[in-house]
C-alpha cells in the first residue's frame, strides 16, 4: 500500500483515510476559506470562480490537541499555524458558527461549552 498520510477526523477517537483522488483530495486549507462544513458535507460559502482553488479551514474538522500545520495561505487573516478547533480564536469560532464537523459540535454542546470557549 502506498503511503498516504492524510486522515479526516470524524470523532475524538475516529479517523478515516480519504480515498485517494476522492473529492476531499482537491480541497486545501485556507484561514479565509471559500467552503465550509455543513453536517457531513462541504459547501461553498460564497461564489467560486472557475479555476479557483477550493478551500476550507482544516481547524473546523480537527480537534486533536496535537494537530499543527504551518500555513502560508496568503490570506490577510492567516493564522500562520493551523491547529485544533479548540485553539481557534473566539472571533473565528463565532464566524464559523455551525460550519464545523458534527463531532465537534456535539462535543461542545455536551461539555456545556459555547463555541467561543465560554461556559453557558
Ligand atoms: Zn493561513
Amino acid at each position: 500500500m502506498e503511503d498516504w498520510p492524510y486522515t479526516l477526523q470524524v470523532g475524538y477517537d475516529r479517523y478515516v483515510v480519504p480515498r485517494r483522488h476522492g473529492v476531499i483530495w482537491y480541497f486545501n486549507h485556507s484561514c479565509e476559506p471559500n467552503c465550509g462544513i455543513k453536517g457531513t458535507r462541504i459547501i461553498a460559502e460564497r461564489d467560486i470562480m472557475k479555476g479557483e482553488e477550493l478551500t476550507f479551514d482544516y481547524s473546523c474538522d480537527v480537534d486533536w490537541p496535537g494537530f499543527t500545520m504551518p500555513c502560508k495561505c496568503g490570506s490577510p487573516a492567516c493564522r500562520k499555524v493551523v491547529r485544533a478547533y479548540r485553539y481557534l480564536p473566539a472571533s473565528v469560532k463565532k464566524k464559523y458558527g455551525d460550519r464545523v464537523a458534527p463531532f465537534i459540535l456535539r462535543a461542545y454542546r455536551n461539555r456545556g461549552m459555547n463555541r467561543d470557549g465560554t461556559r453557558g
